[in-house]
C-alpha cells in the first residue's frame, strides 16, 4: 500500500492518511510520495510564492510523517505524465496493491487519475478539500444551484442534518515545534507561518479577537481584519473541516445564528464551497469557458499597453494601483481590492477576464482555480450568480468608501504620501496644479469608460 500526497500536505484530518494508518499491514514499510512537478505547476500558472509555500510544507511534513512511521519521499517529476510513469514503475517493482490519495477537483488532475487507473494502477480516492461532499448539495431537480443563497441554505441544512466527517489528528509522539518548521526560512513565502503554527496560534487568535469585528472590518484594506487563511486552504495544508470544527468549538450555536457577526465569516467559507462544488459540476470552467454561455462570443479589447498598466499598478486610479502593487509585492491581495481591480480590468478596460484570472494565478500565494475563476467571472458578469453587467464599480467611490483617509493607498504608493486626503482618491488635477515632480494621469476616464462598458455588454 502506498500513500500519495497531492493538494493535502497535512496529517490533520487527512482521509487518505487516516485510511492508510488503519489499513496498513504492520510488517510492510510505510511509504508515501509527494511529487514536485514544476513544469506542470507553471503550466497551471502557479506563482513562485505558492510553489515556495507548497515546498516548505512538503519538507516540513517529512519529520511529522517519520514520527508516524511513514517515510515521505519528495520526488521531482516535471509533469503529470512523469508522475504516472514514476508510479507505474514503482508499483510494478514493489508489487503495490493499492495507492491511496485524496481527489483533486480540477480537470487535468482528474484526467491524470483516470489515466492512472486505466493503466492498471489501483488508485483509491478520498475527499479532503470541502466540508460537504461535492454532489450532495443539489436543487430540487437534482442539479447544482445556480445562485449562492439557496446553495448556502441547502448546504447548512445538510450540515445540520448529517453533520460532516472530521477525522481529527492522528496520535503520535509530540514533535517539538522546531522540527516542524521549514528548514528554509528566507524564502518568498516565509512571512506566512507553516500551517501547524497557523492552526495553533493565528486561527485561535483570529477567532478570539478579530472575528467579532470581521463584518465591519473585512472591506477595509488598511486594517488586517480578515483571517489570512486562504493560502492554507488553497494549498490543502489546512482542512476546511477542521476550520469549521474549531469555529463551532468557539461558537457552538453558529449554524443557527445566521444573522450573527461571526456567521459572516462562515458565509465566506461557504462561498469557497460553492465555487468548488460548481467546478465539480461544470468542468468546462477549468478550460476557462464563460459560465454564462451567452458571453462566449464577446470580442474583448486586445490592448497590451492598458493591460500592462493594470498589471504594474499604473492606471492613474490610486486604489487600483495600490492594490496591484500589494499583489506584486506580497503575493496576496485583499478581497475588496480583488473585486475592484477585476471590475476595472473587465469593465473600464474591457479586457478579457481570462487575462486577469491568469495574472492573479501567476502572482497569488492563494491561487486556486475554483475561487479565482469564480471571483473573476463574478466581476466580469459572465459567471454563476455574478454581478449584473450594468453594475460597474466606480474606483474613486470605492476608494472613498473603503480607504477614506488613503492609508492603504499611501502604503503602496509612497509617491502620493504628501497628497491631502480629499485629493488622494483621484489626484491628477491636484498634482497638475502643484509643483510636484510627478506624472499622474488616469488611463481612462471613468464616466466614458462606464458608458462604453454598458454599450459593450449590451
Ligand atoms: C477576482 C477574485 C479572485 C479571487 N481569487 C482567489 C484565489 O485565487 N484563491 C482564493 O482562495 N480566493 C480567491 N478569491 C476570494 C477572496 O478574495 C480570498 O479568498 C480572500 O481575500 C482571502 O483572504 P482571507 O483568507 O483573509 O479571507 P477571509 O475574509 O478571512 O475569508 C476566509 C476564507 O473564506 C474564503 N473566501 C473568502 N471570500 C471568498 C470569495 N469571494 N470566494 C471564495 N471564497 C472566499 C477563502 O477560503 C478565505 O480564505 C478571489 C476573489 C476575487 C474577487
Amino acid at each position: 500500500m502506498l500513500l500519495w500526497f497531492r493538494n493535502d500536505l497535512r496529517t490533520h484530518d487527512n482521509p487518505a492518511l487516516h485510511y492508510f494508518m488503519d489499513a496498513h499491514c504492520s510488517d510492510h514499510p510505510r511509504k508515501a510520495f509527494f511529487f514536485i512537478s514544476e513544469k506542470q505547476w507553471h503550466c497551471h500558472d502557479w506563482s513562485a510564492i505558492k510553489i515556495d509555500f507548497v515546498k516548505r510544507h512538503a519538507f516540513a511534513l517529512i519529520p511529522e510523517l517519520a514520527n508516524l512511521g511513514i517515510e515521505l519521499e519528495v520526488v521531482t517529476a516535471p509533469d503529470f505524465s512523469a508522475q504516472i510513469d514514476y508510479l507505474k514503475k514503482y508499483c510494478k517493482q514493489h508489487d503495490i496493491q493499492s495507492v491511496l490519495a485524496n481527489s483533486e477537483v480540477e480537470y487535468n488532475e482528474q484526467q491524470r487519475d483516470k489515466l492512472l487507473i486505466k493503466s492498471g494502477i489501483p488508485l483509491r480516492l478520498f475527499e479532503a478539500d470541502v466540508i460537504v461532499p461535492k454532489g450532495k448539495v443539489l436543487n430540487q431537480s437534482g442539479a447544482m444551484f445556480k445562485v449562492f443563497t439557496p446553495f448556502k441554505k441547502s448546504w447548512l441544512a445538510y450540515v445540520k442534518k448529517f453533520g460532516f466527517e472530521y477525522l481529527g489528528k492522528i496520535k503520535s509522539k509530540k514533535l517539538n515545534d522546531v522540527e516542524l518548521k521549514s528548514t528554509e526560512n528566507n524564502t518568498r513565502s516565509s512571512s506566512w507561518p507553516i500551517a501547524h503554527d497557523y492552526e495553533l496560534n493565528t486561527l485561535p487568535t483570529f477567532f478570539q479577537g478579530k472575528l467579532a469585528d470581521y463584518a465591519a472590518h473585512r472591506d477595509i484594506p488598511s486594517i488586517k481584519g480578515t483571517s489570512g487563511i486562504s493560502p492554507y486552504l488553497a494549498a490543502g495544508v489546512i482542512s476546511p473541516r477542521y476550520v469549521l470544527v474549531s469555529l463551532l468549538n468557539s461558537f457552538p450555536d453558529l449554524l443557527l445564528a445566521t444573522d450573527s457577526k461571526e456567521f459572516s465569516w462562515l458565509n465566506e467559507i461557504i462561498w469557497r464551497e460553492f465555487y468548488r462544488h460548481l467546478l465539480f459540476h461544470e468542468q468546462r470552467l477549468c478550460k476557462h469557458q464563460c459560465f454564462n454561455k451567452k458571453y462566449k462570443e464577446v470580442q474583448w479589447y486586445d490592448n497590451k499597453e492598458l493591460f500592462n498598466a493594470w498589471c504594474e499598478g499604473k492606471t492613474g486610479y490610486p486604489l487600483v494601483d495600490a492594490a496591484m502593487r500589494q499583489l506584486n509585492q506580497t503575493g496576496w491581495m485583499h478581497n475588496r481590492l480583488r473585486m475592484v481591480v477585476a471590475s476595472f480590468l473587465t469593465k473600464h478596460l474591457l479586457i478579457d477576464w481570462r487575462f486577469g484570472e491568469k495574472y492573479f494565478m501567476q502572482n497569488l500565494i492563494d491561487g486556486d482555480l475554483a475561487s479565482n475563476n469564480g471571483g473573476w467571472q463574478w466581476a466580469a458578469s459572465t459567471g454563476c450568480d455574478a454581478q449584473p453587467y450594468f453594475r460597474i464599480f466606480n474606483p474613486i467611490r470605492q476608494s472613498e468608501r473603503f480607504d477614506p483617509n488613503g492609508d492603504f493607498i499611501r502604503k503602496y504608493l509612497p509617491e502620493l504620501e504628501s497628497i491631502p486626503d480629499k485629493h488622494i482618491h483621484f489626484p491628477h488635477q491636484y498634482i497638475a496644479k502643484t509643483k510636484l515632480q510627478l506624472y499622474w494621469q488616469p488611463i481612462v476616464d471613468h464616466k466614458d469608460a462606464r458608458l462604453k462598458a454598458l454599450a459593450f455588454y449590451k
